[in-house]
């Protein structure tokens, strides 16, 4: 990191390491900017809001928010952190933990596993060995990647405290920087159910809080980690579970090694070639639906996003299907039906923020051709209540997109053939330039864009006019 030469000028993140490495208390953001432009002036026009961008683009690397206004450094934030580590049979029969998944986010980014140091209650090193395994993970792409997964061996310390795989071991983070961890067993009936549970959940809410309020979709365990226990009134109450094993047993998220997700978020392209590895499925599974809820019809009204006044409302049953409700729409908005892909989305509102926001939760492909991803998902396993919102989209090249609304979910009536159009805007129907010259009114079918680019105003035609008309590209109005 450091610059052999003196005159080298240090960075904005060599300064902050600087001031921030020998506090010992949280620091206002302000003040932290001022000790910034005093070690470092800038010559931007706002000088200060330069320093607080700075400060920002540490978040996670070298501190965290313990609100809008102060910061913590890493090192603090770590600072006595609690969690456990579940044991299974192979961990006791072999005395061992794993590197990567007991300690990893827990440390320094860089930290070298191989320079952990464990002590005891008393403060004691504990003796360990370490191991290295080497751990394949095989690509249906490429070839087999092997890891080097370090392996702690903790044979005197397991055999003293009598480690059996249904006690916990405690760790606390005596030093972030030097990688110095506690260990402490916790045996069954020391266990307290329900303040682990309440903790646990005290973490989840905290990362789920934090994954709703972010700008994008997924946050970084390296922020949402560290900003939880920085934000904890009580750092030394009862250790949660790791943090992996919080956010698999939470359906709202998913983790990997790196972030957090939504659940129904689709998969990243991290995560895709990992799961075709794993055999795992791309495509969620379908939901069983009782009999009833596949009778149930779904009044949905849609609206052109470009031109919210054309709209319509289709209905159909629970039990059709997505490439059913895309029929439907393309029949009512004269789209192609054996032409191009189309797709749906539910539009999922975030809370946090001032501004009401969505997130869209990919559905799957329509192809008129072939089976697409979503063709067989079921209406009703979209879970949908009255209000909640979809974004279709036919044809990936002109994207022309629509708003879904569901207006009612009721029983179906007898006789009636689903899906149907229920509704539809009034047309406001626009007129043939060409009959117009000649004192007619004639209802207009046709648009000539070649036309209409020509003289800058839209040609409308009639079915007649355009028999008339030149080899023009021409396309259908919809009313
Ligand atoms: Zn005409
Ligand atoms: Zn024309």
């Amino acid at each position: 990191m450091k610059s052999p030469k003196a005159t080298k000028i240090p960075t904005y993140a060599e300064i902050l390491h600087e001031i921030l490495s020998p506090l010992t208390s949280p620091i206002a953001t302000e003040e932290l900017a001022e000790k910034l432009l005093q070690k470092r002036p800038s010559k931007a026009r706002n000088p200060r809001q330069a320093a607080l961008i700075k400060i920002r683009e540490e978040t996670g690397r070298q501190l965290v928010y313990l609100d809008p206004d102060h910061v913590v450094p890493l090192h603090l934030a770590y600072q006595g952190a609690r969690y456990r580590i579940r044991l299974t049979r192979e961990n006791v029969d072999q005395t061992a933990l794993s590197g990567f998944e007991s300690f990893e986010n827990y440390l320094p980014p860089s930290f070298k596993l191989e320079n952990i140091t464990f002590i005891d209650s008393r403060g004691t090193p504990i003796p360990f060995q370490i191991v290295k395994p080497p751990h394949t993970v095989t690509f249906t792409s490429e070839k087999n990647v092997e890891y080097q997964e370090p392996v702690f061996i903790l044979k005197a310390w397991f055999r003293s405290q009598k480690i059996f795989h249904k006690h916990h071991i405690l760790v606390t983070i005596a030093d972030w920087d030097q990688g110095v961890l506690r260990l402490e067993c916790e045996k069954l009936n020391e266990q307290g159910a329900r303040l682990l549970a309440e903790r646990n959940q005290h973490f989840a809410d905290s990362f789920y809080e934090m994954l709703e309020t972010t700008k994008y979709e997924d946050i970084d365990l390296r922020v949402a980690l560290p900003t939880t226990y920085a934000r904890i009134p009580d750092k030394n109450g009862c250790p949660p579970d790791h943090y992996r094993v919080i956010i698999d047993q939470d359906p709202r998220m998913i983790t990997n090694r790196w972030s957090i997700h939504y659940a129904d978020g689709g998969f990243t392209m991290q995560d895709r070639p990992f799961m075709e590895a794993t055999g795992q499925s791309l495509i969620a599974p379908a939901e069983s639906y009782t009999k009833e809820e596949g009778q149930q019809v779904y009044r949905l009204r849609a609206q052109l996003t470009q031109n919210p006044s054309l709209w319509r409302e289709v209905e159909l049953q629970g039990k059709q299907t997505l490439e059913n409700l895309d029929g439907i729409l393309r029949d009512t908005f004269e789209h192609d039906i054996f032409d191009h892909l189309s797709g749906f989305w539910k539009r999922i509102a975030r809370s946090g923020g001032v501004r009401k926001r969505y997130r869209e939760v990919d559905l799957g492909t329509i192809n008129p051709f072939e089976y697409g991803e979503g063709s067989d998902t079921a209406i009703t396993a979209l879970k949908l209540q009255v209000g909640d919102q979809l974004k279709y989209v036919y044809d990936f090249g002109d994207w022309i997109e629509h708003k879904l609304v569901l207006q009612s979910i009721s029983s179906p009536e007898k006789g009636v053939h689903y899906p149907r159009e229920v509704a539809r805007n009034k047309p406001k129907y626009e007129y043939c330039v060409e009959c117009q010259k000649n004192g007619q009114q004639t209802v207009a079918i046709w648009i000539c864009y070649t036309c209409s680019n020509d003289e800058q105003r839209d040609i409308l035609l009639c079915d007649h006019c355009l028999r008339e008309h030149e080899d023009h590209y021409v396309k259908k109005l919809l009313y």
